[in-house]
């Protein structure tokens, strides 16, 4: 066997793994709905996870050409390894999902309640840097309520993982049916993605908007209610 050749055919290989990998990025399309997880997830405590991504990050920054041994740099391994774990991918872990408490619906408001403008701070599974905006959840009444702040926690909750915007609209429109007990839900995310505005196509200008409707929702006339008071809103980001 040719070595060189092979080599060669090894390189044209990952040639064309890279361009896959490049337009799977950029199309920013989600296969499921669910996260996707290894079944061995949650094996490894926290401690463990964040001394494992240090040693790595480490190696990562070394490779970049970068100078550990500098008092400006050395803390980062251990700095970004405890932000993944403890703060921006914490949602990975079911443990820390918000518990909903639910209300009876005591004022028979039956009526559509929208809490709009939600911060969203997610962030790309295909670039890991961040996705930066605004959603807004809607739901009537089945009889039960949960308090407003839990809307937030429930936005918040998935949005700490590394994500696509389609999969994070959905699983909070499922979460909040479940927790709900109604079909009636409707979420909308309009979102920037930094992955599209500092680098590839560096678009600082557009934002990407995407909705789940259930329910009433998919009847027209309540859909228009919703969005109608959703465009009172100054969507800024
Ligand atoms: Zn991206």
């Amino acid at each position: 066997m040719n070595g060189k050749h092979n080599g060669h055919a090894l390189n044209g290989h990952h040639h064309d793994v890279d361009e896959l990998v490049d337009a799977i990025g950029d199309e920013h399309g989600a296969a499921s709905i669910d996260t996707p997880m290894r079944p061995d997830a949650f094996v490894l405590d926290d401690d463990t996870k964040i001394d494992l991504i240090e040693e790595h990050f480490r190696e990562i920054m070394g490779i970049l050409g970068l100078d550990l041994t500098d008092d400006s740099l050395k803390g980062s391994p251990r700095r970004v390894a405890k932000m993944y774990v403890k703060e921006i991918f914490r949602g990975l872990n079911p443990a820390n999902k918000p518990a909903a408490t639910l209300f009876d619906n005591k004022f028979r408001y039956n009526e559509m309640l929208v809490e709009k403008d939600i911060l969203v701070q997610t962030y790309c599974e295909h670039h890991f840097v961040p996705i930066i905006g605004k959603a807004h959840v809607a739901y009537i009444s089945s009889g039960k309520v949960i308090g407003l702040s839990k809307l937030n926690r429930i936005v918040e909750y998935f949005s700490k993982r590394p994500q696509v915007q389609e999969r994070l609209t959905v699983q909070i429109a499922d979460e909040l049916k479940k927790v709900l007990q109604t079909e009636d839900v409707a979420v909308i995310v309009d979102a920037k993605h930094l992955c599209v505005s500092t680098r590839g196509v560096h678009d600082v200008n557009s934002s990407t908007i995407t909705s789940a409707y259930g329910g009433k929702f998919e009847d027209e006339a309540t859909r228009q209610e919703f969005l109608r008071y959703v465009s009172c809103s100054n969507v800024t980001i």
